[in-house]
């Protein structure tokens, strides 16, 4: 998505990744194979390149820095993907900064982590490599402890969730800022993903002005240029927490393409070619269905209700180009975008039930 944006400017496209038929392989000018989180690897590629800029924290920080220190643009800086690529001190970061999150012990074994008893019910995340709710255990009880991780993590106390929201949040060069409009999630308790999301959220005038002083925050703090994802707890008492940050585009701001002016992609392309920040405001309200791949299918993907789907007024699909599912894998996603929240939702549900990815 970020590479159809690219389209609409004079920019030559690098991509690096280990898999050659991935989505972003056809769309690049310049595709290498290569492991991002190999150093020399991620060093070669960039030395060539004036600008930089990720899909996923998981890439070879030490390069980046290097790269950065030798004059090529790194968006979002290495200092950035550092605090957040680990779960540990992207809290740490938080407490230091004042910036409101659930209160965290850190563990580093099973056996640290039976000595938290007293802090549960609780949320095991691991420092690294969790990804799209792996690396994260509910731990209610203490008949839940040994679902923890034997690895250096954080153990959250666990927010009494009203609404997880998620704000966008785009820095520029010259320190410039531009936030989009809340989304709102509503997650699948199964697979621990995104079920749909709406936006912009419904939320009190008073809850929206806390979470966006808050992600403005944490994208100050961070001081880098860049787009960010700010995940955000709304609890029952309606204090807005920071869950996570993500430094790079993000599926909470997929509708961003249809249903705002300037889309989450656009604006990276603006940040990183040096231009003015874009219009972040809403041209209407929008869902987003993902599309997982189906329990029970392992395979050749086929898309079942595509057709139906693609009758609906307002409706765009957006399939990624994988071969293969899996359950719960991310093939694609939906947009939707109408002026009434009762289409959206009613579509959002229709769209659940009637494509299902398939092999
Ligand atoms: P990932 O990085 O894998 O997406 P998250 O940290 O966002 O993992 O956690 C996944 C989900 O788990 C969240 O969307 C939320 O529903 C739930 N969760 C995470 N942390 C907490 C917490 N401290 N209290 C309650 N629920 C939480």
């Amino acid at each position: 998505m970020l590479l159809q944006a690219a389209a609409n400017y004079t920019v030559e496209t690098y991509v690096l990744e280990n898999d050659e038929h991935c989505p972003a392989a056809h769309l690049c000018h310049h595709f290498v194979k290569g492991d991002i989180r190999d150093f020399d690897t991620v060093y070669q590629f960039g030395k060539q390149l004036d600008a930089l800029t990720i899909e996923i924290e998981a890439v070879n920080v030490e390069a980046l820095e290097k790269l950065e220190s030798e004059g090529v643009k790194v968006y979002p800086k290495p200092s950035a993907i550092k605090i957040i690529k680990n779960k540990i001190t992207q809290k740490a970061f938080y407490k230091e900064h004042g910036i409101p999150t659930s209160d965290f012990v850190i563990t580093h074994t099973l056996e640290e982590l039976h000595n938290h008893k007293s802090f549960l019910p609780a949320v095991h995340k691991i420092g690294e490599g969790g990804y799209d709710g792996k690396g994260v255990q509910v731990i209610r009880t203490e008949s839940d402890l040994d679902k923890g991780f034997h690895a250096p993590s954080v153990l959250e106390k666990m927010v009494k969730i009203q609404k997880e929201i998620a704000m966008i949040v785009a820095m520029g060069a010259d320190k410039s800022i531009a936030i989009y409009p809340p989304a709102e999630m509503i997650t699948d308790p199964v697979l621990n993903l995104l079920d749909y999301q709406l936006s912009p959220a419904h939320l009190s005038d008073k809850v929206l002005w806390k979470a966006e002083a808050i992600a403005i925050r944490v994208v100050k703090e961070l001081n880098s240029p860049g787009l960010f994802a700010v995940e955000l707890f709304v609890d029952e008492t309606d204090d807005v927490l920071v869950n996570e940050t993500a430094p790079r585009v993000h599926n909470s701001g997929h509708h961003t393409i249809e249903a705002n002016y300037s889309s989450q992609y656009d604006m990276l392309w603006r940040i990183l070619l040096g231009y003015p920040l874009g219009n972040t405001a809403a041209i209407l309200p929008s869902a987003i269905v993902n599309l997982l791949g189906a329990e029970g299918h392992s395979g050749e993907a086929r898309y079942e209700g595509f057709t139906e789907v693609m009758k609906m007024d307002n409706v765009f699909v957006h399939l990624y180009g994988k071969t293969h599912t899996k359950p719960g894998r991310k093939m694609g996603h939906v947009t939707i975008i109408s002026k009434d929240y009762q289409d959206l939702t009613y579509k959002a549900n229709k769209i659940k039930h009637l494509l299902k990815v398939v092999s």
